[in-house]
């Protein structure tokens, strides 16, 4: 695979890789900088001065990797929350990967996913740093998350954790909801979706009563997809693969949930 970066060739030429796209689209995204993937010459083409799809040559087909995937999702608008970030990193792996970037990683390849099949996607936050400002009161940061979701009429709010425990034996995943019908149903899908995707512990979809899923209007989860404090789990958490397997299951999830 070539890799093209403001019409220049970098020069090495990886083997084509699920995970190195994947890694890529995350970048480039974080950095607003344009990708297109030019699959039947395996050319990725990035635009790191804006966010504006590159021109590759104009004898070369272009396939962009950007086609959607169906219109399932049309109409939906769902706000994922990205747990912690900037000076609050969240839970630390015991080998001093942050939860804040792990649940980054994953709203953006969850956002990817669900817009390319047709919903509109709000992100409370979509890089490293707080929602409010740096070091707000955690009420404050919290309710500024709260107050997208509210704001923008969201139909559904998922919130993006990392489980951590003093014992690195602990293990598993939970989906949390705030005991409404829907709520419930929500996490419930959810959490199955996830122990099919993952095969990690079924820790269950129970009741909590975190601040953003008490105080959102709409039916309200806040995931926890495995813990960081377990050495095991910290790898499926930070890995490109892990990354991914989590976005996709919470995406079945949402799917079985709309029943679209
Ligand atoms: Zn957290």
């Amino acid at each position: 695979m070539q890799i093209i970066i403001d019409g220049r060739k970098v020069p090495i030429n990886p083997k084509v890789s699920k995970d190195l796209l994947l890694t890529l689209r995350s970048i480039a995204k974080t950095q607003r900088w344009g990708t297109l993937y030019d699959t039947s010459h395996e050319i990725v083409y990035i635009n790191t001065k804006n966010s504006k799809t590159p021109v590759p040559s104009a004898d070369r087909p272009i396939i962009s990797e950007d086609e959607s995937e169906s219109n399932r999702l049309a109409g939906k608008v769902i706000c994922l929350d990205p747990g912690h970030g900037g000076n609050d990193p969240g839970a630390i792996g015991p080998t001093g990967t942050c939860e804040k970037d792990n649940n980054l990683a994953v709203a953006l390849l969850l956002c990817d996913k669900l817009e390319k099949n047709g919903a509109t996607v709000i992100l409370t936050r979509d890089t490293d740093m707080e929602v409010k400002v740096a070091d707000a009161s955690s009420e404050a940061e919290l309710g500024a998350r709260v107050d997208i979701a509210n704001d923008h009429g969201a139909d559904i709010f998922i919130s993006l954790h990392n489980d951590a425990f003093t014992n690195a034996q602990a293990a598993g995943t939970t989906t949390y909801h705030y005991g409404n019908a829907d709520g419930i149903r929500l996490a419930t899908s959810i959490q199955k979706s996830l122990i099919e995707g993952l095969g990690t512990k079924d820790r269950g979809a129970r009741f909590a009563s975190f601040y953003v899923i008490r105080y959102s209007n709409m039916p309200a989860v806040l995931v926890e997809a495995a813990f960081i404090s377990n050495p095991e789990e910290e790898v499926l958490l930070a890995s490109v693969d892990g990354r991914y397997n989590i976005a996709d299951s919470i995406f079945r999830g949402i799917v079985k949930y709309f029943k679209v």
